[in-house]
């Protein structure tokens, strides 16, 4: 069983691609190595529901605006799935622009505020403490200290009321009914939406065809199994949606495949869990130590903060699941381990 990929090409910036009756496909660019995001426009009576924004630079609000112009009738909810910049930061924007509501969950809404205004254990100086507690050295932990927060750098503004949508919740959009899917381990409580009647699922980043998503701890919450969870929510999609269902994802094309897919990641995650036991099995080591062992690869200031939230978070799964434990040195430095050495092993 593999992925198929229904449509052969991908929309011009700013281009409405047809999906299903009712269904179209927005494709923006975005100014990092990932450079695109998908955007989904439903029609809904005499109007529009958006599902996501784009990153909220000059070149995306250009192209909303020739999108605007010739959308045929009010843009009247923006769902958002997550706080990320490509997916929520134009809401705040297109909800002036436009008159329409913004939906979407708590966890997504207030994280947002949290990482924003940098409170709670959340932003760029808790996660230098938290990088330093897992070995990086001083000069990258400087470079992240003078770096700042890259979301509220990012990010405009952020819309300060919406409509909250929970686990279990359905919403009709031009007569279809539309079921909440909620994920976590990339964002603390992705939405993803999924409609039986049309076969349609639209997945955020939470089941995307090509690359994995990112998963990380956050800093405010240190010792969260957040892979332990990601892998969970992959195994309740591939439950909940139909083998014939037509995934449309953030980044990448439109699939089928869905249960192709999620066996394709689980095993992904599984060689790297098997790999970094492996290198902790003799030595104990920090998560920045093992950056070589998930990554091989240099990586600039950007890459090291999801490649650090990406080892803290296997690296916890693997102490949640008994196979390593953890311990804490004098210095403060956590170390993984195999074996038990004589003292503070928790
Ligand atoms: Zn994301």
């Amino acid at each position: 069983m593999s992925l198929h990929y229904p449509f052969g090409e991908t929309p011009a910036p700013g281009e409405l691609f047809q999906i299903c009756a009712g269904v179209f496909w927005l494709r923006l660019p975005l100014p990092f190595q990932l450079d695109h995001i998908n955007l989904w426009l439903l029609r809904d009576g005499d109007g529009w529901t958006l599902v996501d924004t784009g990153f909220p630079d000059e070149e995306g609000r250009t192209i909303w605006r020739s999108v605007l112009a010739t959308l045929q009738g009010p843009l009247k909810r923006i769902i958002v799935t997550h706080f990320h910049p490509d997916h929520l930061g134009l809401a705040d924007w297109l909800l002036q622009e436009t008159g329409a509501r913004l939906l979407m969950t708590s966890g997504e809404f207030l994280t947002a505020h949290a990482v924003w205004n940098e409170v709670g254990g959340h932003g760029a100086r808790f996660m230098v403490e938290q990088f330093r507690q897992h070995g990086l050295d001083a000069e990258r932990l400087e470079k992240f200290a003078q770096r700042g927060s890259g979301y509220r750098k990012a990010m405009p503004s952020l819309p300060d009321h919406y409509d909250r949508l929970k686990a279990g919740d359905s919403l009709t959009i031009d007569g279809r009914h539309w079921h909440t899917l909620i994920g976590h381990g990339h964002a603390p409580e992705h939405l993803a939406l999924h409609c039986p009647e049309l076969g349609l699922c639209i997945s955020g980043d939470m089941l995307l065809p090509r690359i994995s998503t990112n998963i990380s701890v956050f800093a405010a919450t240190p010792d969260a199994d957040a892979l332990g969870w990601y892998l969970a929510s992959l195994t309740e999609m591939s439950v909940q949606l139909p083998a014939a269902t037509l995934v449309l994802p953030s980044h990448g094309r439109p699939f089928t495949g869905v249960a192709a897919r999620v066996t394709a990641l689980q095993e992904h995650h599984r060689e790297r869990l098997q790999a970094l036991e492996a290198s902790c099995a003799s030595t104990p080591r920090a998560a920045a130590e093992l950056l070589d062992v998930l990554f091989g690869r240099t990586l600039d200031t950007h890459q090291t903060m999801f490649a650090m939230g990406e080892a803290i978070a296997h690296l916890n799964h693997l102490h949640h699941a008994g196979r390593l434990l953890r311990h804490i040195d004098a210095a403060g430095i956590i170390r993984y381990t195999c074996s038990s050495p004589s003292s503070t092993a928790h």
